[in-house]
C-alpha cells in the first residue's frame, strides 16, 4: 500500500550502483535490496587475487550489515520477474515484493564468445571466485616446477591487469609463458595509442607474446587454435571477452531487441517504465559512458536523489558522469592514469589505485573506521580519502608525487 511518507523501494542487484542507492536513501523509506550474492565485491582490484597480493576477504563486505545500519533490508535471492505495471518483483524462491519505485542495478553477465567450451576450459575474469580459482590453478602448476604455457584472450583492461599480476607473482619465481590474443590490431583499442606501445615495450623483456588481429576459435586441455591456424601450448586460459547485458533486461521489457542495454533518460528512468530507475553496468545512458565502478557509484547516487525528490514532488535532475581518471594497474611493472587523451604512468601511481579501493571499503563500512580506531585499514583508508581528495584532484598536482610520467 502506497504510504507517501515511507515508500517502498525495490533494489534488484546490490554491488556498486544498487548498493550504493540503498545507502544514500533515509531510514523512512523501505528500501529492500534483492541480490543472490551476500558480498559486496570489489571488482577493480580482483586482479590482485591473481598473484595473492590481495585476499578475497579483503575485497568482500557484508551486505546484511551494511544495509542493516542504514535501516534498509537485504533479501537473499535472484530477482526472477519484474512487472513494471504491477509494480511487483517477483524472486527465485517465489517471494514477491510490491513497490513505489524500482531500481535495476544488476551489472552486465561475462561475455562466452563464440568458442564452444563443454570442458569449462576457459576461465572467466568477472568475480572473486573466478580470479581466486585462476591464482589457485597458477600456484598448483607452478609449484610443479614444470614450465607454465598461460593464454589470456583479450587485450583489454581485464587482460592487460590479469598479465600484470602474472608477471608480478611469477616473472623471477617460475618458468612462465604467456601468450595474449587480442581481436584488434593493438592493446586497450579504446585507450590512446601510447599506453599500447608503452606496454609492448615493457614486455620486451618479458616471457609474453602478443597476438594482433586473432582470435581463440578452439581450445583443448593443452592447446588453442587461433582463426589463422596458429596452435599454441596451454596449460590455462583466463578468458576476458568482456561483459554483455543479462537477459533478465529483456525479460523484464527494460530492453528492447535492439539496444544493447537497457535504456534509460538521463534522470536515470528506464525509457520504457517511469517507475523503474536503471543504474551501473546495465544502463545505456542517452550519450553512453564506459563500464566502471565509479559511474555505478555516481549513478546510486543519482539515482538515490531523485528517488527523494520524486516522492516530494521535486522534477527530476539529469545525471551528469563525471570526469574522473581511469587506473590501469600493470603489476608491479608500471600504472596507468587515463583521462581523456592524457596519460600519466608510473608505478607511484599504484597508490591511487589502493587510495580508491580503499576509500570504497571504507565509505561502506564506516564501522571499521570508528570500531577500531588504531587499525591499520582506519589509517590505510583516512590515507586514501587524503590522497584522493588532495594529490588526486588534477594532473599537475600527481605530478609531484613522484617518479610520475606524461605519455
Ligand atoms: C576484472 C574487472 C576489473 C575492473 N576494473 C575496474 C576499474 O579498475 N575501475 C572501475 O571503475 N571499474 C572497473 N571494472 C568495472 C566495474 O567492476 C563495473 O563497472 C561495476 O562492477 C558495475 O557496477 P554495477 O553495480 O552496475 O554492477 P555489478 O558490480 O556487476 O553488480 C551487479 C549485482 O547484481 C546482482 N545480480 C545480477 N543479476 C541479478 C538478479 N537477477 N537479481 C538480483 N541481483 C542480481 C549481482 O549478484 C551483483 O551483485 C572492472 C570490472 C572487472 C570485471
Amino acid at each position: 500500500m502506497y504510504d507517501p511518507s515511507r515508500p517502498r523501494v525495490v533494489i534488484a542487484g546490490g554491488n556498486f550502483a544498487g548498493l550504493e542507492t540503498a545507502v544514500r536513501l533515509p531510514a523512512h523509506f523501505r528500501v529492500t535490496v534483492v541480490d543472490p550474492r551476500l558480498s559486496f565485491e570489489f571488482t577493480p582490484n580482483i586482479h590482485e587475487l591473481v598473484s595473492g597480493c590481495k585476499q578475497p576477504e579483503q575485497l568482500r563486505l557484508n551486505k546484511e550489515q551494511i544495509l542493516g545500519r542504514c535501516g534498509h533490508d537485504f533479501f537473499q535471492d535472484t530477482a526472477t520477474t519484474i512487472d513494471p505495471k504491477n509494480s511487483r518483483l517477483t524472486t527465485a524462491s517465489g517471494v514477491s515484493f510490491g513497490y513505489d519505485a524500482c531500481v535495476v542495478a544488476i551489472g552486465g553477465i561475462n561475455n562466452p564468445g563464440a568458442v564452444k567450451d563443454p570442458n569449462q576450459l576457459l576461465m572467466p575474469f568477472k568475480a572473486i571466485r573466478d580470479c581466486q580459482a585462476i591464482g589457485i590453478r597458477l600456484r598448483q602448476l607452478a609449484g610443479k616446477g614444470d614450465p607454465v604455457r598461460l593464454v589470456i584472450v583479450g587485450g583489454g583492461l581485464e587482460g592487460i591487469e590479469s598479465l600484470g599480476e602474472v608477471l608480478r607473482a611469477y616473472r623471477h619465481k617460475a618458468d612462465v609463458a604467456v601468450n595474449l590474443i587480442e581481436s584488434e590490431k593493438a592493446l586497450l583499442p579504446s585507450a590512446p595509442r601510447v599506453v599500447d606501445s608503452e606496454i609492448r615495450r615493457i614486455c620486451e623483456d618479458q616471457p609474453v607474446t602478443f597476438h594482433f588481429n586473432e582470435r581463440l576459435t578452439r581450445a583443448s586441455k593443452t592447446r588453442i587454435t587461433l582463426g589463422s591456424g596458429t596452435q599454441l601450448p596451454s596449460d590455462l586460459i583466463i578468458w576476458t571477452g568482456g561483459i554483455i547485458a543479462p537477459p533478465e533486461l529483456s525479460a523484464w521489457g527494460l530492453k528492447k531487441e535492439d539496444d544493447p542495454w537497457a535504456p534509460v533518460h538521463n534522470t536515470l528512468q528506464s525509457r520504457y517504465f517511469e517507475n523503474v530507475f536503471v543504474a551501473g553496468d546495465a544502463a545505456m545512458l542517452p550519450e553512453p559512458i564506459s563500464k566502471q565502478a565509479y559511474h555505478g557509484l555516481d549513478m546510486g547516487r543519482h539515482t538515490a536523489q531523485n528517488l527523494k525528490r520524486l516522492f516530494s514532488g521535486e522534477p527530476l535532475l539529469p545525471f551528469a558522469p563525471s570526469g574522473k581518471p581511469m587506473v590501469l594497474s600493470f603489476g608491479d611493472l608500471d600504472t596507468f592514469m587515463i583521462r581523456g587523451d592524457r596519460v600519466l604512468a608510473g608505478t607511484a601511481l599504484a597508490a591511487a589505485k589502493e587510495a580508491v579501493y580503499q576509500y570504497v571499503m571504507a565509505h561502506f563500512d564506516p564501522a571499521r573506521r570508528t570500531g577500531y580506531v588504531a587499525s591499520t585499514l582506519q589509517r590505510a583508508a583516512v590515507g586514501g580519502i587524503h590522497l584522493t581528495s588532495t594529490h588526486l584532484k588534477s594532473f599537475d598536482s600527481i605530478l609531484r608525487l613522484g617518479k610520475i610520467r606524461i605519455l
